[in-house]
């Protein structure tokens, strides 16, 4: 009876130093970990960043938890890519929310910035973070935001995002420079899906996804066939599977060619997997922004100069 008294006089006290996050810092929610990555290199030890996709979460068919949606309630600031890309929260991060706001990171980018999905339509490709100069201005948009939320730490904030603006244009002449180690006919990328449009227009590759822009639409068996023509007619010796999407499309592909036009093809799996839509475990290759980029073109250069 005294414990169970003792019990309930004690829970509320830890309750209230702590907070509903278990933490007495403040907390910025992100979707993806890519825009997780940014904003902790941005806010420093001033907030904790929590981010609801972790390594291997395919944004395109993330569905939110209840335990999402609690955070994303409460949260003061919620920092999402948009464009789209978390298709099946759209709702969700753009019902306005009292003393919570919620921004699309990819909101500064202009028109002329964007990719159609497909030739001719009006939804724009949202993997904007394979161009690193694009990336940069979604950088900044987290800096300014962080400077609206926390005021009294913007001058630290600016510092760091114009350090890390530094190590990003750093990042943009080290791909530039790796992709033309590859002679031009061989810059081509086959991958699960269209997730390197933007690398492909800003470093000089040519793309094939087998699926579109959005891992939402299952392929069928066209796609599969017209895929396996363009590699065997051009002859592209690997396919990229990537950390989020599951190979079994790239298997179908990669069958096809061997057996359609006898060509032996590589499927490049395991340690070599492009990150496409999220980041690597913590201690991968790909456990940051800047690691995933570099990760990428190093896989990509191994495998096409074969
Ligand atoms: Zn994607």
């Amino acid at each position: 009876m005294r414990a169970r008294f003792l019990f309930g006089l004690l829970l509320p006290f830890p309750l209230i130093f702590t907070g509903c996050g278990g933490s007495s810092q403040p907390t910025i929610i992100t979707t993806t970990s890519m825009v997780a990555d940014a904003t902790k290199r941005i806010a420093g030890p001033h907030w904790k960043v929590e981010c609801l996709m972790g390594p291997g979460v395919d944004p395109h068919k993330y569905q939110p938890s209840a335990s999402d949606l609690g955070k994303l309630s409460n949260a003061k600031l919620v920092l999402f890519s948009g464009l789209h890309l978390e298709g099946k929260m759209v709702d969700v991060l753009e019902k306005p929310a009292k003393g919570r706001k919620a921004v699309a990171v990819t909101r500064g980018l202009a028109d002329s910035d964007l990719r159609a999905a497909e030739p001719g339509e009006t939804i724009h490709d949202p993997h904007v973070w394979f161009d690193v100069r694009l990336w940069k201005k979604c950088v900044a948009v987290i800096a300014d935001e962080l400077c609206e939320l926390d005021p009294e730490h913007a001058a630290e904030f600016r510092a760091n995002v114009e350090a890390y603006s530094k190590e990003l244009d750093d990042l943009h002449g080290e791909i530039l420079e790796k992709a033309a180690k590859l002679p031009k006919d061989k810059r081509i990328l086959v991958t699960s899906h269209d997730a390197f449009g933007y690398f492909a227009a800003a470093y000089g590759f040519e793309v094939h996804g087998l699926q579109g822009v959005s891992t939402a639409t299952e392929s069928g068996t066209q796609d599969v066939e017209s895929l396996a023509r363009v590699i065997g007619e051009k002859r592209v010796p690997a396919l990229f599977t990537e950390t989020s999407v599951p190979s079994k499309g790239l298997e179908k592909v990669l069958s096809t060619v061997k057996e359609k036009y006898k060509l032996d093809v590589r499927l490049i799996a395991g340690d070599d997997a492009l990150y496409s839509d999220a980041l690597g475990e913590s201690g991968s290759s790909g456990a940051t922004y800047i690691g995933m980029v570099r990760h990428n073109i190093d896989a990509i250069v191994k495998a096409l100069s074969q």
